[in-house]
């Protein structure tokens, strides 16, 4: 069998050997010659220049320096206390040096008296800076390297015990460019190295590494993150591609009872955005192809409505619909508000959640096997094996961030007739997510957005008080209620103190039962039982209690119109997306709503950069922007879990330019090559190829 030089195990490089391969597996997941080639510096440094020792402030985040060593000694006893110090001397001042590890292979190559080259992150520890382990090495052993940008590589410190630190690597490196560079293959076509000036695979990779000067470094990753993104795209538009060539969707062209329901039912008029939407997403149920869509709109944009038109069009074509949403309150929430509607049109409509009873169950089962039940909403139970459906035709998924794709895709198959096409999907979220992140997100589903609230509705005022004006805020809550108001209060609930944070809820619920004995409060968090949340639920929406103090369970979608006042405690502990969602609970009705955001005096930065956004705006759009540089995209919602984000160069926040130019390239790539078969596109096919076979983007370079 061939093996393709870059799959190569990397104990047949020189320099390595079977022990040091063993280890650069297990330590830092490097097998083959294509690993180590991208095995990418995480920063270049100046190794040409030289500081004083007496210049050093704590700003400096690396030196190098050049002095003798005037002392060396090993100080406590026994293996956790015991380390290495070293003091060197220059002529403008004295560091010492520290290793608490390795101290059996350093001490020996530490000879008082001769001058060493020495490189590492000063920390000033009284009134002495301290170099923790340095790298070192004697200066007539050094070399003073060709170019003023050294690589560094992350290591481990097994890996430097057996002489691969950084510079260990970038030697390895160095080996592995020397009878490899002409093989590297070129990964994108001439026309696209073309329209955007791009340098060669090989050259790129190897300036990544060893960049001549900062212009190479920048046109190499310029390159390589383009590439990045790129096959990114490119995977995700190919499986959009394939699915919708090997996925018949129904057709669902009748819409007798959507006029029905138009002109008799409909409380309100639907909004130009929602109306817009609704176009999109019949022309894809017209379409015959599988839809896979995204309806995304913010807090109170009316999603719901939109989703009960589109599951109105699929019951008239003779189909059923499901409505999936990720906790029981909310499925709750939707099946009374959807039910009313329903018996309206004389629809059939059940519930089914995690707290249905056996008996309960077994009857929606039968009912949705033998299609009598037109209409399920619920939870997660939904997607279990038990149910079946006679004909699904759509499944609407509610607060798409908390579920996965392979969720989604048990969807697919709950037909019972194995003859009929996969029901047509929509995924409706309430986090706005940036344009950019949506497009690598979610780039094989199409996008819909309501960006419009409805009429009427007066903007939200955000307000922002410290602990210290408690009385005030209570003072407001009071009359708010005498204006026949309810109010929200919600507490943070962390899982690392999540012991801490329980209290701190009691606490606040205690204080604030004292403050308002004249009024019935609600209380509901994630350790009460489903149906005591409920109950709990059901007497607020009532108005049967007009305080509901809360954790972040009634984060998404709870609707209570006639809630005014979103009070939330230790604001600072909250991201910017949960603020706003949060937010988005009031404001639903006729009435001014105000949310209070209440923290301690101490601020962080960022935590302030945070409150002041919510004063400031009420764009869900801006503020998912803010938060996304706030925080980067590993934090964001949903992201975890999807695995596409695992970015090896390119960054999210920051490259979206590199980003949009990579997604639209791929876009009309395979606008005129649908699929990869014109010769000038080899490359691209290979690479793309090789991504699907690997799974990992970059694990191969072929
Ligand atoms: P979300 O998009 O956050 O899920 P909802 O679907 O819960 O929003 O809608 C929020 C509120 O707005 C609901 O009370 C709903 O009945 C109402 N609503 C939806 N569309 C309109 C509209 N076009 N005009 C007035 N009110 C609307
Ligand atoms: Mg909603």
């Amino acid at each position: 069998m061939q093996t393709y030089f870059f799959d190569t195990k990397l104990e047949y490089l020189k320099g390595v050997g079977t022990q040091k391969a063993n280890l650069l597996g297990l330590e830092l997941q490097l097998f083959t010659f294509a690993d180590l080639l991208t095995h990418y510096p995480f920063r270049h440094e100046d190794r040409t220049k030289f500081y004083n020792i007496g210049e050093i402030t704590e700003d400096y985040p690396y030196v190098q320096l050049k002095g003798k060593i005037i002392e060396v000694q090993l100080v406590g006893s026994g293996e956790k206390k015991k380390r290495l110090t070293a003091k060197l001397q220059d002529d403008t001042g004295i560091v010492e040096l520290v290793w608490f590890q390795g101290i059996q292979w350093v001490q020996p190559k530490l000879k008082k008296g001769y001058e060493y080259i020495v490189f590492g992150k000063p920390q000033l520890f009284g009134r002495i800076f301290n170099i923790a382990h340095p790298e070192i090495e004697l200066f007539l052993e050094h070399k003073t390297p060709e170019t003023a940008l050294s690589p560094v590589y992350s290591t481990t410190e097994k890996l430097k015990k057996r002489g691969l630190d950084s510079k260990g690597i970038g030697i390895l490196v160095k080996n592995l460019l020397e009878i490899g560079y002409d093989k590297i293959p070129e990964t994108l076509s001439n026309e696209i190295i073309a329209k955007y000036k791009f340098i060669p695979k090989n050259e790129a990779i190897k300036q990544m590494h060893f960049p001549q000067n900062p212009k190479k470094l920048h046109q190499a990753v310029r390159r390589l993150k383009f590439e990045e993104f790129f096959f990114i795209q490119l995977k995700l538009l190919w499986q959009k591609t394939v699915r919708q060539h090997t996925h018949q969707g129904q057709i669902l062209k009748s819409t007798a009872l959507l006029t029905q329901f138009y002109n008799n039912h409909l409380p309100f008029d639907l909004t130009n955005a929602q109306k817009r939407v609704i176009k999109e997403i019949y022309k894809d149920l017209c379409s015959g192809k599988q839809m896979n869509r995204l309806l995304q709109g913010d807090v109170g944009s009316g999603k719901t409505m939109v989703a009960f038109i589109c599951m109105l069009i699929a019951i008239d074509n003779g189909t059923q619909a499901c409505l999936m949403a990720p906790t029981e309150i909310l499925a709750e929430q939707h099946y009374n508000g959807l039910k009313e509607y329903a018996d309206k049109l004389k629809i059939t409509i059940a519930k089914l959640t995690g707290s249905s009873k056996t008996s309960e169950r077994k009857i929606i089962h039968q009912m949705l096997r033998q299609g009598d039940l037109k209409i399920i909403i619920g939870t997660h139970a939904l997607i279990e094996e038990d149910v079946v459906f006679h004909n699904l035709g759509l499944c609407v998924i509610d607060e798409q961030h908390r579920f996965g794709v392979a969720q989604r895709a048990a969807l697919w198959k709950k037909n019972e007739s194995k003859e009929l096409p996969p029901p047509h999907v929509l995924v409706m979220t309430a986090t706005p997510i940036p344009r950019t992140l949506a497009m690598t997100l979610y780039g094989d589903l199409d996008v819909s957005t309501i960006d419009e609230l409805p009429a009427g509705r007066k903007p939200i005022q955000t307000m922002h008080f410290y602990d210290a004006n408690r009385l005030k805020v209570f003072g407001f809550l009071r009359k708010q209620i005498q204006l026949g108001r309810q109010v929200y209060i919600v507490y943070p609930l962390i899982e690392e103190s999540e012991a801490l944070d329980y209290k701190n809820l009691m606490d606040g619920y205690e204080s604030i039962a004292r403050a308002f004995p004249e009024y019935p409060i609600s209380i509901v968090h994630g350790q009460m039982k489903p149906q005591d949340k409920d109950f709990e639920m059901q007497r607020f929406v009532k108005n049967e209690t007009k305080i509901m103090v809360a954790t972040t369970v009634i984060e998404v979608g709870v609707n209570v119109p006639n809630a005014s006042v979103m009070v939330i405690e230790d604001a600072q502990r909250f991201g910017l997306s949960q603020l706003h969602q949060l937010r988005g609970r009031v404001g639903r009705g006729a009435e001014q709503s105000y949310c209070i955001l209440i923290t301690n005096y101490k601020l962080s930065k960022e935590g302030k950069i945070r409150i002041d956004t919510m004063v400031r705006t009420s764009n869900g759009f801006e503020i998912a922007d803010i938060d996304l540089k706030l925080r980067g995209p590993g934090d964001l919602d949903g992201t975890q879990q999807s695995g596409v984000l695992d970015l090896r160069l390119g960054d999210i926040a920051k490259d979206q330019i590199i980003l949009q130019e990579a997604r639209k390239t791929a876009e009309e790539l395979l606008d005129k090559d649908p699929n990869l078969a014109l010769p000038e596109n080899v490359f691209i096919k290979r690479h793309l190829t090789s991504i699907q076979q690997g799974g990992k983007v970059w694990s191969r370079i072929s």
